[in-house]
């Protein structure tokens, strides 16, 4: 019997301690919190990891707080694009959309694409009409905006053009949603959903829906949900990558995240603001980040819920 094991994030592009307030912190608490009791209803019934992190990644796709669904950031013409990706790590199935414009739910629709297809990631007006098709909700682009989202996106343009846009804080940024399960029956399962980047090339696509650069799972290895800048996640596939590290070097899970998120992407020319849940087939789990925070959360063996934000 393995040990049943939930880990989410909600991104590392948090909010600076400074300007987090505490009724916010209890607010992002308190959805990290929703997005777990979600998906640990279905593990602690023995139902399938595969459910229970798409259920929790739902969560925080419908919560505001989180750059997923509604509340995702603006790209560079005022509009979103969603990306999000599944995988089952029992037999590698997966399905990812990218680029949606009207899927209110994107990780439902990576699912069904999983589902449904022979296609492992439908982007674009493609993936919209095959959701609708699905009898998935779809909605209007203002149902995904916020305010805070959209005032990001003018300082961001502001700062373009000044050239100080390096300086934005990574909560002005991005962030991203995720969850990775190992469940009753010793199965993994990763998702992912995310907004990407605020201000980002209409057209652009990040890691999450990419398999083997922002999600990743398989049997016997791990899962991981990675959250930062999706173009070096891409160049050096990262989930791959840290899976390959477990299953080729023998390489502990904490060994095999750390190397990539405290070491490869922190390389000079390479520094990426970074972030991660993985567990392994035998229940470890891992969170690291090299941002000021991670909106994070984990159930562990013991089955006690924590949520954390920054380092303490
Ligand atoms: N990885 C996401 C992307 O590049 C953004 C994030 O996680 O913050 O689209």
């Amino acid at each position: 019997m393995s040990r049943t094991v939930l880990a989410i994030h909600g991104g590392c592009g948090v909010l600076p301690r400074a300007e987090m307030t505490v009724s916010m912190a209890a607010d992002f608490r308190q959805g990290l919190e929703q997005s777990l009791r979600a998906g640990w209803a279905i593990l602690e019934k023995g139902g399938p990891a595969l459910d229970a992190v798409e259920a929790a990644v739902l969560v925080m796709e419908d919560l505001p707080l989180f750059n997923a669904g509604h509340g995702a950031v603006f790209n560079a013409e005022f509009g979103h694009e969603l990306d999000a990706a599944i995988m089952d790590g029992a037999d590698l199935r997966a399905g990812a959309v990218a680029a949606a414009r009207a899927i209110r739910n994107p990780i439902r629709a990576a699912r069904a694409v999983m589902e449904h297809t022979d296609c492992a990631l439908l982007a674009g007006e493609g993936a919209d009409a095959f959701a609708k098709q699905h009898g998935l909700e779809v909605v209007e682009q203002d149902y995904f905006s916020t305010e805070w989202r959209r005032r990001a996106l003018v300082r961001m343009k502001v700062m373009e053009k000044d050239g100080t846009q390096k300086a934005a804080t990574e909560a002005q940024k991005h962030g991203t949603v995720g969850a990775v399960a190992l469940d009753a029956r010793g199965h993994l399962a990763a998702a992912t959903s995310t907004g990407g980047y605020t201000n980002k090339r209409l057209g652009r696509v990040g890691d999450s829906p990419i398999l083997g650069a922002g999600t990743y799972a398989e049997d016997g290895v791990c899962a991981v949900s990675a959250t930062g800048k999706g173009e070096f996640f891409m160049r050096k596939l990262l989930a791959y990558d840290i899976a390959a590290r477990i299953k080729y070097r023998g390489e502990t899970l904490a060994a095999a995240c750390d190397a990539l998120v405290q070491g490869e992407l922190r390389r000079p020319g390479w520094f990426s603001g970074a972030g991660l849940v993985a567990v392994d087939a035998k229940g470890a789990i891992a969170m690291p980040y090299n941002t000021e925070g991670m909106y994070r959360g984990a159930v562990g063996s013991d089955r006690a819920l924590s949520v954390a934000i920054y380092g303490d």
